[in-house]
C-alpha cells in the first residue's frame, strides 16, 4: 500500500510503466501468453513462478486495475470479476461449501439476496438474513458452529442502512469468522471498512467505480488480516492441501494473500468469470476520477435531499446527510465527508402517485442502475427487488411506494428543476 492520499492512489496505484512503457494503462487483449521453454510453463502451473499464460488466471490489464482498487482500500490484493454478483458469489464460496452457513444483512441488494437465499442455499449452503441494526447480543444467536462468514453492505442498496462495521466486525470476530463488506454505495473514497476491522471487501465496479454505465465488473479485495490458521478447522480449503493444486496449502505458501490467491488460482480457474481487458481498461480511466465524481454526487445528493425533505408530497426522505436520519450518526463516523449519492423516498400519495412522478420526470431516466455520471430513478419493488414478498420487502427496508433516485452529476439546478415539475404531476 502506498502511502498517498486517495485522489492521487487513483490516477497513479496499478500501472507502474518502467521507462520507455506506454504511460497510460496497455489492454493487453490476449487470451494467452507465450513461453519458448516447457519447464518454466509447468512452473507456472504449479503456482512456483509468477507469470502470465491465461487470461482467465491471470491478465495484466486486469492485475494493474485490482492493484489500484487493492491500494485504494488498503488491502494485500485484489481480484477483478466480471460482475458484482461473481465478486460476491466467490467472495463467500471461497470459504463455504455444502453443509455450511452464512449470515447476511437483510438490508441488501436484491441480487445478493437472491444469490445467497436461493442460490447458495442449491449448493448446500444456508443463509440467515439478520436485521444489522439489531443488538450484538441478539445477533449472536445468528450464530451456529457451521457458520464462515458475515456479510453486509456498508451502504445497503436500496434502503440506505449505515452498517455499524465495528460493531459487525467485533460480532463476527468473536464468532471466529470474517466480515465481508460489499462497499459498492460508499466506495473507498468515502469509507475503508478494513479500517474498522473488516476482513473482506467486495465491489460492484459496475457503479462509482466505473461511473459511466459503461462495463459491468466486480472486485473482491484481501485485507490480509483475518487469521485462518487460527480457526483452521472452519477453513480447511485455506489451511488443508488443495488437491487441485498438487496439494500447495494456500495459507503455508501465500501468507497474507491466501484467501485472495485461493479465490484466483482455484474458483477463478474453475468457474472463470473473468473480466475482459477491454471492460479493465475502462473501469481503470474510470476510477482515476472516482474522487472528483463522488464528491459532486454527495453535494447534489445532499442538496435533493434538503429539497425533497422540504417538500409537501414527500412523506419521507431516506438519506444519511439527513441530521434526522436514523444513520446520520453512524454515518458522520464511517463516511465523515459524505455517504454516495443515493437516497430513497416516499411520495404521500403511495404506489400510484410514485408511477405518475417517475413517468413524468424529464431529465432523469428510469434505468436499473445507479451511481453513474446520468440522474436515473428506480421502483424497487416492481423492479429489482421483485422477486422478494411483502415480508421479504418489509425486512429489506423497501416500502412498494419507495423511490430510488440515484443522483448524477449534472448542475443540480436543473435536476432539481426536473424533480419539482415532475412532483406537479404526482
Ligand atoms: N452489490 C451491490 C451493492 C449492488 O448494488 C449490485 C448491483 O446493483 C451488486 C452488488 C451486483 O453487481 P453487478 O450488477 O455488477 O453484478
Amino acid at each position: 500500500m502506498s502511502d498517498y492520499r486517495i485522489e492521487t492512489k487513483c490516477i497513479q496505484s496499478g500501472w507502474k510503466p518502467k521507462t520507455g512503457e506506454p504511460r497510460m494503462l496497455p489492454i493487453y487483449q490476449s487470451t494467452t501468453f507465450q513461453y519458448d521453454d516447457t519447464e518454466q510453463m509447468g512452473r507456472l502451473f504449479d503456482l512456483e513462478e509468477e507469470g502470465y499464460f491465461y487470461t482467465r488466471l491471470q491478465n495484466p490489464t486486469n492485475d494493474a486495475v485490482a492493484a489500484k482498487i487493492a491500494d485504494l482500500e488498503g488491502g494485500v490484493a485484489a481480484m477483478l470479476t466480471s460482475s458484482g454478483q461473481a465478486a460476491n458469489y466467490y467472495a463467500v464460496f471461497n470459504i463455504c461449501e455444502a453443509g455450511d452457513h452464512v449470515i447476511c444483512a437483510s438490508a441488501i441488494y436484491g441480487g445478493t439476496f437472491n444469490l445467497l437465499g436461493v442460490t447458495l442455499k442449491k449448493q448446500g449452503i444456508e443463509c440467515t438474513f439478520i436485521d444489522v441494526d439489531e443488538d450484538e447480543e441478539t445477533l449472536a444467536k445468528a450464530f451456529r458452529p457451521n457458520t464462515k462468514a458475515v456479510l453486509a453492505e456498508s451502504i445497503s442498496n436500496p434502503a440506505l442502512v449505515v452498517l455499524d462495521i465495528e460493531k459487525m466486525a467485533r460480532l463476527a470476530h468473536a464468532h471466529g469468522v470474517p466480515l465481508i463488506v460489499d462497499n459498492t454505495f460508499a466506495t473507498p473514497v468515502n469509507c475503508r471498512p478494513f479500517e474498522w476491522g473488516a476482513d473482506i471487501v467486495v465491489h460492484s465496479t459496475t457503479k462509482y467505480m466505473d461511473g459511466h454505465a459503461i462495463q459491468v465488473g466486480g472486485a473482491i479485495v484481501d485485507s490480509g488480516n483475518f487469521d485462518w490458521e487460527a480457526h483452521a478447522d472452519k477453513f480447511p480449503g485455506l489451511t488443508t492441501p488443495d488437491e487441485s493444486y498438487h496439494g500447495i496449502t494456500y495459507t503455508k505458501r501465500f501468507g497474507k494473500a491466501a484467501y485472495i490467491t485461493k479465490a484466483t488460482a482455484q474458483l477463478m480457474r474453475d468457474l472463470g468469470s473473468v473480466p475482459s481487458p477491454m471492460n479493465s481498461f475502462m473501469l481503470n480511466a474510470g476510477l482515476e476520477t472516482l474522487p472528483l465524481r463522488v464528491e459532486r454526487h454527495c453535494y447534489n445528493a445532499q442538496k435533493i435531499a434538503e429539497y425533497l425533505n422540504a417538500h409537501e408530497k414527500v412523506a419521507k426522505v431516506n438519506f444519511a446527510g439527513l441530521p434526522g436520519d436514523k444513520y446520520y450518526e453512524v454515518a458522520k463516523k464511517y463516511m465523515p465527508n459524505g455517504t454516495c449519492g443515493v437516497i430513497s423516498f416516499e411520495l404521500c400519495g403511495g404506489r400510484d402517485s410514485a408511477v405518475r412522478f417517475m413517468d413524468s420526470l424529464k431529465l432523469a431516466s428510469i434505468a436499473t442502475h445507479v451511481a453513474d455520471a446520468k440522474t436515473c430513478v428506480l421502483h424497487p419493488a416492481s423492479h429489482t427487488h421483485r422477486q422478494m414478498n411483502d415480508q421479504q420487502l418489509k425486512e429489506a427496508g423497501i416500502s412498494p411506494g419507495l423511490i430510488r433516485l440515484s443522483v448524477g452529476i449534472e448542475h443540480v439546478d436543473d435536476i432539481i428543476a426536473d424533480l419539482e415539475q415532475a412532483l406537479e404531476q404526482a
